[in-house]
C-alpha cells in the first residue's frame, strides 16, 4: 500500500518526449528530493508521477495512494476571488458531507490544515493579497486537506523567507516521520532538507541521476604559502 512505480516510462507532451526509459520506485515511507536545471523535466516527472499527465509510453503503478500535490506557483499574478480557507475548503470538498454538523467538524479540520502551516492567522484573507510564502502555507495546507499519504510538492520553497522555509520542512519531517507520509520534493534547495530527506535525484538531459548532498566545504582550490 502507499506505492509509486514508473518503469520503463516516456514521459512528455504529444510527440515532444522529456524524459525516456525511465524507471523510478517511490516506497512507502519515503522522502525523495528531486533537483536539476530550469526545463529537465522536474515538473513532468511530478505530473506524470500523480497521474495528471498520462505517460506517452511505459508502465505507471500505483497501490493504496492518496496523493496532496503542491503545483509548482506561477509568477503571474492570478486573481482568486477567494479566502484561504475558502481555497483549503474546496481542496478537501471531496471530503464534505452532507449535515450541517459534520460540516462544522470539517471547517474545523481546514482550519486545523492551515494551523499546522503556520497560517490558521490568513484564514479570512482574501487568497489574491497574500506574499509568496504566504500562499505556499495555505497551498500546502489545501494539499494537507485530502488526508494525503503521498505528498507531492513542485518548489515549495522557492522565493521564501529562511523562517517559512524551515516552517515547510519541519511540518513534512514530521508528516513522514511520526504519520509516514511519503514525501516527493522538487528544490533547488536541497540543503532546507538534509536532516530529513532519504534520497537525492537529479534529473537533467533527459535522465534521472542519484546524487549525495554533499554539506560538508568544499576542499580549498590553493594553499597560502608562508
Ligand atoms: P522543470 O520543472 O525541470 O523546469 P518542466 O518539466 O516544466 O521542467 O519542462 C520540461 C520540458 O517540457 C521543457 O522543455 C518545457 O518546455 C516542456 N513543457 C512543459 N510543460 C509543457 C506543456 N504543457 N506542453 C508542452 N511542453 C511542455
Ligand atoms: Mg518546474
Amino acid at each position: 500500500m502507499g506505492s509509486i512505480l514508473l518503469k520503463n516510462a516516456t514521459l512528455g507532451y504529444g510527440r515532444n518526449a522529456v524524459l525516456a526509459a525511465l524507471d523510478l520506485e517511490i516506497p512507502p515511507g519515503d522522502f525523495l528530493i528531486i533537483g536539476g536545471p530550469n526545463g529537465g523535466g522536474k515538473s513532468t516527472l511530478l505530473k506524470s508521477v500523480t497521474g495528471l499527465l498520462p505517460l506517452l509510453a511505459g508502465t505507471r503503478r500505483v497501490d493504496g495512494v492518496k496523493f496532496g500535490y503542491v503545483p509548482q506557483q506561477a509568477n503571474a499574478d492570478t486573481p482568486l476571488p477567494i479566502t484561504a480557507l475558502e481555497l483549503v475548503e474546496l481542496g478537501g470538498s471531496a471530503r464534505l458531507p452532507v449535515w450541517r454538523t459534520f460540516w462544522r467538524m470539517e471547517r474545523a479540520f481546514y482550519l486545523e490544515c492551515l494551523r499546522e502551516c503556520d497560517a490558521e492567522h490568513l484564514a479570512r484573507r482574501s487568497f489574491s493579497e497574500l506574499s509568496g510564502g504566504q500562499r505556499q502555507r495555505v497551498l500546502l495546507a489545501r494539499a494537507l486537506a485530502v488526508k494525503p499519504n503521498v505528498l507531492i510538492l513542485d518548489e515549495p520553497t522557492a522565493g521564501v523567507d529562511h523562517e517559512t522555509q524551515g516552517i515547510i520542512a519541519r511540518l513534512l519531517g514530521r508528516l513522514n516521520r511520526e504519520e509516514r507520509v511519503t514525501v516527493v520534493l522538487v528544490t533547488h534547495e536541497p540543503g532546507v532538507f538534509h536532516e530529513i530527506a532519504r534520497r537525492f535525484v537529479r534529473v537533467s538531459e533527459g535522465c534521472i541521476h542519484p546524487f549525495a548532498l554533499c554539506l560538508e566545504p568544499a576542499e580549498p582550490t590553493f594553499s597560502r604559502r608562508s
